[in-house]
């Protein structure tokens, strides 16, 4: 981003006037201790957002030119006595080295940016640690969520919040006061015991993903080992062929449609097993078992793995006539054809099945596709929650009624061919379709008059045993779908 880009500021200066909680950001001065990626970063934003930054070098002459000429560059000492709120952009193993400047920073406030290398590195937190260093200085822990890059290219483009926390009230509002004016979202997490766990948050590796990506390597390798049973080790032992040249491609490409198929019903099987213990129970105010609430939290990562999944199963299959086994294969066929003697081997029927099989195949990664797109935060956000259920929740079962059309196009008569049971193991598609057609089965079900009339009265909090007065909204469709309520 170009200096040009920088020069413009987030919000106007003026952004707080009018606000009598707010103090305007011109005016105040802001130490950053550290001339590093992030404190030049910072020191941008700062004098970006209206406030008189000075920084606090160690060396000073030869960092003041990575610097904006509006910001100060001085000494560390120097740099702590023209404020009272200085950003220490140092890394933690480096605090001690700034013990020299305790009687300065007496009553001053220390926000303490730094980050760990690992989760729960140290007994006591970075900030916790600062504040033990500097008894007389009032620390808050603050902006480490935020990388250098962030703060670079603005609140616009990056996470907007930041996470803050403090056992000072008043040092933690003004704090939070800076955030807002250079842009961010600023969340209070508490007292200083907050620390830790703020500081944990950069170095988790995708703690939602975890419970998905599993279960999708878990139906990976299941399906993965049934089909290269079917397709490889079946003709091997039985008729001495050698086809293992089928791994790399064919078994995965019919691996992968099953787990992305399977991994679309399970997105909606939570939602019916909740509508299912509501209408038992005849409440919603009963807690579910944990093991449903963490699979409802879940959905999300969970669709967009069958996307993932299906997109690599339709590039799969637009490769397939390039290889060349197929090319042998076809070769093959037609030299059998022409010794045959036969002209024509158009089947009617598998023309038709094959036609509709790809067309509805490609409507089926159109709508997760569109699933996927609209679970985006930035594009969920431009949804309201109408529109959001519509799509989530009506388009999301519409795409899992066409994969199993796309499914029964493949199967066609193959259940009912005997050939097809290779050791007695009937073909893969046909395990498949249990989990999904139990899911679209269920919502029929409950998309009976009697029953999804119970089922949204209970969801308006309407409960088994207690009378109370019940008028239901009429046809607003508010609660159009089974599953807009009760965040299920
Ligand atoms: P950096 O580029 O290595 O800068 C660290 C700065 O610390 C140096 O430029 C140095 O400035 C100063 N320093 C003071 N005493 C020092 C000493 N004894 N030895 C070495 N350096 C000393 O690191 P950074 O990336 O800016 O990170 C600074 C802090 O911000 C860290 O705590 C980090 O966890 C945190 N943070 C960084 C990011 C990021 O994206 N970079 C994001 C979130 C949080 P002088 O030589 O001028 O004194």
């Amino acid at each position: 981003m170009s200096r040009g880009d920088m020069a413009k500021p987030l919000l106007g200066h003026g952004s707080t006037e009018g606000d009598p909680g707010v103090t305007p950001a011109s005016g105040r001065t802001i130490g950053v201790l550290g001339s590093g990626d992030f404190a030049r970063s910072l020191a941008i934003r700062l004098v970006c957002s209206g406030f008189k930054v000075v920084v606090g070098s160690r060396n000073p002459k030869r960092k003041a030119s990575l610097f904006p000429s509006a910001a100060e560059v001085t000494f560390q000492a120097e740099a702590v006595k023209k404020t009272d709120i200085i950003f220490v952009a140092v890394f933690r193993e480096h605090y001690s080295t700034l013990c020299d400047l305790a009687d300065v920073l007496v009553g001053k406030i220390l926000v303490d940016v730094s980050n760990n290398t690992e989760i729960n590195h140290h007994k006591e937190s970075n900030a916790e640690y600062l504040a033990s260093l500097f008894p007389a200085c009032t620390v808050v822990k603050g902006f480490n969520v935020v990388s250098a890059w962030t703060l670079q290219s603005g609140a616009r483009d990056g996470n907007k919040q930041v996470l803050i926390c403090s056992n000072n009230q008043e040092a933690k509002r003004i704090v939070s006061e800076i955030a807002q004016v250079m842009g961010f979202t600023p969340v209070d997490m508490g007292c200083m015991a907050s620390a830790c766990e703020i500081e944990n948050i950069p170095l988790r590796l995708l703690p939602a993903w975890k419970i998905p990506i599993f279960l999708a390597l878990g139906l990976f390798l299941c399906f993965f080992t049934y089909n290269l049973i079917r397709q490889v080790i079946h003709p091997f032992i039985r008729e001495q062929k050698n086809k293992l040249y089928k791994i790399p491609i064919e078994v995965v490409n019919t691996t992968l449609p099953c787990v992305s198929y399977v991994m679309l019903s399970l997105v909606y099987l939570p939602g019916v097993l909740a509508a299912c213990s509501q209408l038992y129970y005849g409440t919603k105010y009963r807690r579910f078992p944990d093991w449903l609430d963490q699979w409802l939290q879940h959905r999300k990562q969970i669709g967009l793995l069958s996307f993932f999944c299906a997109a690599l199963h339709a590039v799969y299959s637009l490769c397939l006539p390039m290889r060349r086994s197929h090319r042998y294969l076809l070769i093959e066929t037609a030299v059998k054809q022409a010794v045959e003697k036969k002209m024509n081997i158009w089947v009617e029927e598998e023309v038709w099945r094959m036609e509709i099989y790809i067309s509805v195949g490609i409507i089926a990664l159109g709508l997760l596709s569109l699933l996927a797109i609209t679970s985006l935060p930035s594009i969920a956000n431009s949804l309201n929650w109408r529109e959001f259920s519509f799509i989530q929740s009506s388009l999301g079962f519409i795409a899992l009624v066409v994969s199993t059309l796309h499914t029964l196009t493949y199967g066609w008569s193959r259940a009912f061919d005997e050939n097809q049971y290779k050791f007695y193991l009937p073909p893969t598609y046909t395990l498949t379709l249990l989990v999904p057609c139990t899911v679209i089965i269920a919502k029929v079900i409950f998309s009976l008059p009697c029953i999804r009339h119970r089922l949204l009265r209970i969801r308006r909090g309407w409960e088994k045993g207690r009378y109370v007065k019940f008028v239901l909204p009429r046809a607003t469709g508010e609660y159009s779908s089974g599953e807009t309520s009760s965040n299920v």
